[in-house]
């Protein structure tokens, strides 16, 4: 059960409805985020909503049955819709594209990359600077100092910047040179990281865990949200299974079903899903039929000489044939949907 509170609720009238609630055999977790104030309650009994619904200061007041509750569609109808400002919209109405390399490797990359993305009107750069290696002796990323030169040129151009955060530790220290803080498949279910990036006021993309079932990605979310943070996007990145063929199984099947369950943006990342350059476009646009708000994509000026995950890494002339076709077939799915 959701409790949304007024904003203006009094303490006094929160400990009547903590008591009321209890009462009922139910636990109570409150959360506060950048948008409202929530009572949200844990428990089985049945009873008369209406009878809590009308004391004072609450707002609205939803029965949501799913183990994940602020995350769910069951409360909140209208889809989220999250502003990054400058005009860029993720969500709702809002075909989102993020481009660039796995990896940021240097100034001229950068710049390079953010011509491209420029010319196909692209506004939002992908690159990490942390990067969690399966060999310790491969390519780590730039780190800060490589972050904080990514940042600079991004701003000076009106491009948002989304790379991997690894551990809470680093969230300060990178704050101001982010736009979406992503987290990595490989800490889809690090819950100090989830709790810590609940209380910034700042974008969280997560990926979602390469064994992780579409509930754990929702309970990640909720993790996100309860702690205090409303803008969440949702990613399915390819998930581990027994063919070999490719070096992931990207689940498309999650799409139109997290779009179900959840009222959150979910964006898909064709580049690690597959993992094979030839592959990358037609998933991609299959992810759009499917019904997802948006795609990651590694993009590099020469895939052949990138640091790493250059063999599922579009050039630019395939790129921009991707983001032509994306927003095509955006149109026709649009269409399909009526509005
Ligand atoms: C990435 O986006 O570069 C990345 C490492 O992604 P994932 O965590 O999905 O493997
Ligand atoms: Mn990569």
């Amino acid at each position: 059960m959701i409790i949304q509170l007024e904003n203006t609720i009094q303490n006094a009238d929160i400990l009547h409805i903590e008591q009321r609630v209890n009462s009922l055999g139910y636990q109570l977790n409150k959360v506060k985020t950048q948008f409202g104030q929530y009572l949200v309650a844990v428990g089985s009994a049945e009873f008369d909503i209406r009878k809590i619904g009308q004391l004072k200061g609450i707002r609205d007041i939803h029965r949501v049955s799913d183990a994940y509750k602020l995350v769910s569609k069951k409360w909140r109808v209208q889809d989220t819709e999250i502003d990054l400002g400058d005009g860029v919209k993720i969500g709702r109405n809002n075909l989102s594209i993020m481009a660039g390399p796995c990896a940021i490797e240097n100034e001229a990359q950068i710049t390079s990359t953010i011509s491209h993305l420029n010319t196909n009107k692209i506004r939002i750069m992908r690159g990490g600077v942390f990067k969690p290696r399966t060999s310790p002796y491969a390519f780590r990323g730039a780190g800060i100092e490589g972050l904080k030169i990514f940042s600079a040129h991004c701003k000076a151009n009106g491009i948002k910047v989304i790379t991997e955060v690894m551990q809470a530790d680093q969230i300060e220290e990178m704050m101001d040179y982010v736009d979406i803080f992503q987290v990595g498949t490989r800490n889809a279910q690090n819950f100090n990281l989830l709790d810590a990036l609940g209380e910034v006021d700042k974008v969280v993309m997560l990926k979602r865990g390469f064994s992780g079932s579409i509930d754990e990605l929702l309970q990640a979310a909720e993790y996100v949200y309860s702690n205090g943070n409303e803008k969440i996007i949702l990613c399915e990145r390819g998930i581990r299974t027994f063919e070999k063929a490719y070096r992931n199984t990207l689940d498309l099947n999650a799409v139109p079903i997290l779009k179900e369950k959840s009222h959150l943006p979910v964006v898909v990342d064709p580049s690690h899903g597959v993992g094979l350059r030839n592959y990358i476009e037609p998933m991609a646009l299959a992810a759009v039929m499917a019904g997802a708000d948006g795609v990651i994509v590694e993009v590099h000026q020469c895939p052949e000489k990138a640091a790493s995950d250059g063999q599922q890494t579009l050039d630019y002339k395939e790129a921009e044939q991707l983001y032509d076709r994306l927003r095509q077939t955006y149109s026709l799915k649009k269409s399909f949907n009526g509005f």
